[in-house]
């Protein structure tokens, strides 16, 4: 990633917060424009569209999850979520309305431009149309999807249709958060989005296929009451 000139907008009405960030992302060239509410922040996203949106979600004129919708609407621009509201249904809320990804108050500078990095590269490869083609290599875990083919440390693993789809589905995502309901509903369609239980069962076959210790998973993270995340090592 070079930073140097991404525009970043940021949407945090906490003084100290905004400082802070500001602060960090400016020291590593990315141009940081600032906004207090979602009113300057509506006007900035289309007066000087962002290459990706920084969002509290407690603003002084309303929510940051209404504000995801809104601009998911008509633009897939990142957007990743800062928030000091640790609670699951929030997470879940926000990544539902379109979020990328999802940072709970205090996070550390290297853990946000980790996401800034993965949530950038992700942007640029939808914009590329590239993620279909190339194999895709995240550690040990190789994924050629021409020929379907999994290999761990260069062994092929042997999936069944679906864990093939949920594991490409997940490694094309490597580095960010899914929700349970954005996996079923792209994996089983649109009925099966509360069938959790059916997910969690397809997801231990395929630690115990890929994980070399499945109780303390490398790859294949969870995120406690969200959701999965594919580990990402770029
Ligand atoms: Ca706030």
């Amino acid at each position: 990633m070079n930073p140097i000139g991404t525009r970043i907008l940021l949407v945090e009405d906490e003084t100290p917060m905004r400082r802070f960030l500001r602060t960090a992302l400016s020291a590593r060239e990315f141009e940081v424009i600032e906004t207090t509410n979602i009113r300057e922040a509506r006007l900035s996203v289309t007066a000087h569209p962002p290459e990706i949106i920084l969002l509290d979600l407690g603003l002084p004129d309303g929510d940051g999850i209404a504000f995801t919708h809104e601009v998911r609407a008509w633009s897939q621009v990142p957007i990743i979520v800062l928030s000091a509201r640790g609670r699951e249904e929030d997470k879940v809320l926000a990544l539902d309305a379109g979020a990328d990804d999802y940072l709970t108050k205090p996070f550390g500078v290297n853990e946000l431009l980790a996401r800034i990095r993965v949530a950038l590269r992700h942007a640029g490869q939808l914009q590329a149309g590239m993620s279909h083609e190339t194999v895709l290599k995240i550690g040990p875990l190789h994924l050629n999807p021409e020929r379907r083919e999994v290999r761990m440390h260069d062994q092929i693993v042997a999936l069944t249709p679906i864990e093939y789809r949920l594991l490409w589905h997940l490694a094309r995502n490597a580095g960010r958060v899914l929700t349970h309901q954005q996996i079923l509903k792209t994996i089983w369609g649109p009925h099966y989005t509360h069938q959790t239980h059916t997910l969690r069962v397809f997801m231990a076959q395929l630690r115990r296929k890929i994980e070399p210790d499945p109780a303390h998973p490398q790859l294949l993270m969870t995120e406690m009451g969200v959701g999965y995340r594919m580990r990402d090592d770029g």
